[in-house]
């Protein structure tokens, strides 16, 4: 028993870890955090969590945190530490320095889904308005890039169509490519009550993850497609809905483009596309396909929810709108219950994506080409913004080893460890004159770094996240931060040195700017926040208490757009060299490359990453339970120890990513989405073989 004492006030606030966004009562004793109680009345969460919101908070007062500024000419000099004054000056001398040899577009940033709204605002208006280009991008890149394009092409609007209560009323759920109970548990939580209640289950993922089959609730189809197949896999359950008139026809015909319908129809219904035909591809049989379309067309309310495995492919965006052309021919979108969502990964990835950090669009998803969003702005900010989309993260690697690009200040991201293409993002990071590293822990990122701005933590700031279902949450600040400052902050105090007219006293004055000039966030504020906890976008004057379901009567975009998706290989092939795939994913008590939860007591449930194989290919290369194994890909090699195990299928092996020490990406390849040059963390060919340890 651990006596923790008595709190002394409490604050409500939202976990920053995935993107179900559950608020929690922080117990305070002083400036000490007792402990997060699950707050009852948190819309998301309803009084529930999981062990990360709940428990792994330690990183916040970990040891390893970097409380004061420091900066040194070149990365490979030792740290010199100076006041925040001083790193701003040096930081905002080198950035206009490197303009003034390299010209206006040789600087950029990256800001993080991990911040707050407000913060991420704040950088993309630095860039856009004091660096005087577009070069900002976001995290997002890396993980739900193809969801912003997919949803924006197919419904109108980057983001998910449903609230989490909508599962109550679904009668099929469909999962593809994502692991709830790991990577979204509280939500994995409701959707398996709604499955205890009778609902039907297909799992769509090349792991038998444990949706599957877990105490009374058992899928009734699991289509364990090879890595890399989704549109295929997708494009064939499309093909038995309309080839046995299985569609929604009155929907299509009132909601959706009939012509593009028409176009779409056909091509799906070419028997190329049948479940039969792709059998080869996809590994699933054909009546297993044909069994899961007909349940999820004709089985009442079908509501789908996808993650990472849908997105992170070289056809990730073409998966998205694969998703969402089944979902409108089946009539699943616009009422409770059905719908397409993206189960984000990170707290605030929907929220760094509708504030604006992408290099072509401002707030709101409003290209950067459309001269009245601009000229909103450009009254606004006092400047003429660039017209022309800046550089995304791989072309901002591209673009330093080539020279072209100086100087880089990343906020809340460690990306070396977290892009693909190790070798490729170090040279370009090396190559840099000036990165300017804002974070909790000096990262690998920061090796790099000439200029080290410390991090905040949530606990430690005011602000907002959004969570997957487009729910603004408040973050409040808790505790003084450690460091002096609050994130954002530290980007005006650098947005001052760069010369620019930016006086925040509060975050609560940057949503008030986001409300006056994005329309999804026209009614948003602090003090409606403060009266109803949260509020769903969109909430202006047509929808004043926000907007739990979308495309309610009418797509955003007007008529639901059918789109042609060919299922084109991934360039990563299989061969004798590297007869395997890999593919990654998340454990319920860790959080991506673990910077924080390492740094808790739940490291204790997760001590090392670990190589799922199947018992066939353990044997056939004499591999033992927890024997270390060599991984080689084209890219790289790294070695894991061995978990003999079932749950993938002979051919595929599996790993976590959150130790370092694994360096998955040093594996994995440069293949990125067609659309939106999101990696293809999902699949990479290896071979594996009996190693002696790392
Ligand atoms: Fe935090 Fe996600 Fe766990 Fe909720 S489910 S406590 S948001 S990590």
């Amino acid at each position: 028993v651990v006596e923790i004492g008595l709190p002394e006030h409490s604050l409500v606030t939202t976990c920053a870890y995935c993107g179900v966004g559950c608020s929690f009562k922080a117990e305070m004793r002083g400036e000490e955090l007792i402990r997060m109680v699950p707050y009852k009345d948190g819309k998301a969460n309803r009084g529930h969590s999981c062990v990360k919101g709940r428990f792994a908070l330690g990183y916040a007062t970990h040891k390893d945190r970097i409380l004061k500024p420091m900066i040194r000419d070149h990365y490979l000099q030792p740290w010199q530490e100076v006041s925040y004054e001083e790193a701003i000056a040096f930081a905002a001398a080198k950035l206009r320095g490197i303009q003034a040899k390299y010209g206006r577009g040789s600087i950029g940033a990256i800001s993080s889904s991990r911040c707050t709204n407000e913060e991420v605002y704040l950088v993309q208006k630095m860039v856009r308005a004091g660096f005087g280009n577009n070069n900002i991008d976001t995290c997002a890149r890396v993980c739900h890039s193809p969801t912003g394009y997919g949803l924006s092409t197919t419904y109108g609007t980057s983001a998910g169509t449903q609230d989490f209560d909508s599962v109550e009323d679904s009668d099929v759920i469909l999962v593809i490519g994502a692991n709830p109970t790991d990577g979204h548990p509280v939500f994995a939580s409701r959707m398996k009550k709604r499955l205890r209640q009778g609902a039907r289950l297909i799992v769509i993922d090349p792991r038998r993850i444990d949706l599957v089959k877990t105490p009374h609730v058992e899928a009734d189809y699991h289509l364990p497609l090879r890595p890399g197949t989704n549109v295929a896999m997708l494009t064939a359950l499309a093909h038995v809905v309309v080839t046995e008139g299985l569609m929604d026809e009155a929907f299509v015909r009132e909601r959706c483009d009939w012509a593009e319908f028409q176009d779409w129809a056909t091509f799906v219904s070419d028997p190329a596309r049948s479940p039969e035909a792709v059998e080869s591809v996809t590994g699933v049989p054909a009546m297993d396909v044909r069994a899961a379309a007909r349940l999820y067309a004709t089985g009442g309310n079908g509501a789908i929810y996808y993650g990472l495995g849908v997105t992170e492919h070289s056809q990730g965006s073409t998966s998205v709108m694969a998703i969402a052309n089944l979902a409108m021919a089946t009539g699943n979108i616009g009422r409770r219950g059905v719908g397409v969502n993206p189960l984000r990964g990170q707290n605030n990835v929907q929220g760094s994506c509708d504030m604006g950090s992408f290099p072509h669009e401002l707030p709101g998803y409003r290209h950067i080409s459309r001269d009245e969003v601009r000229e909103t702005f450009e009254s606004l900010w006092g400047v003429k913004l660039d017209e022309e989309p800046g550089l995304r993260i791989p072309n901002m690697f591209d673009a330093a080893v080539e020279g072209t690009f100086k100087g880089l200040y990343v906020q809340g991201e460690d990306i070396l460890q977290s892009d693909p293409d190790t070798k490729h993002v170090s040279a370009g990071l090396a190559a840099l004159e000036c990165l300017i590293v804002q974070d909790l822990f000096l990262n690998e990122t920061a090796n790099y770094a000439t200029v080290f701005l410390p991090g905040s933590t949530f606990l430690e700031k005011d602000g907002t996240f959004t969570n997957a279902e487009r729910r603004i949450n408040r973050v409040r600040r808790v505790m003084s931060p450690k460091n002096g400052y609050a994130d954002w902050e530290v980007t005006q105090l650098l947005a001052h040195a760069l010369g620019m007219d930016m006086h925040y006293s509060h975050p609560s004055e940057i949503m008030a700017e986001v409300a006056a000039t994005t329309p999804s966030f026209a009614g948003v504020s602090y003090p409606l926040l403060e009266e109803k906890g949260s509020v769903q976008w969109p909430c202006n004057e047509a929808h004043p208490e926000g907007t739990p379901i979308m495309h309610i009567g009418a797509f955003m975009r007007g008529k639901g757009k059918f789109v042609i998706t060919e299922y084109v290989a991934t360039d990563e092939r299989t061969g004798p060299r590297f007869p395997l795939l890999l593919t990654t994913g998340r454990i319920l008590s860790q959080y991506n490359v673990g910077a924080q939860t390492r740094r808790t007591a739940n490291v204790a449930w997760h001590e090392e990453d670990l190589l799922e194989i199947h018992p066939h290919d353990a044997e056939m290369r004499g591999i033992r339970e927890r024997d270390w194994v060599k991984l080689d890909s084209r890219a790289g090699s790294t070695s894991l120890r061995a978990k003999i195990t079932d749950r993938v299928a002979p051919g595929v092996v599996y790993t976590t990513f959150h130790h370092p020490a694994t360096q998955a990406n040093v594996i994995t390849t440069d293949f990125s989405d067609w659309a939106t040059n999101c990696p293809e963390y999902k699949v990479t060919a290896v071979q594996i073989s009996p190693s002696n340890g790392p």
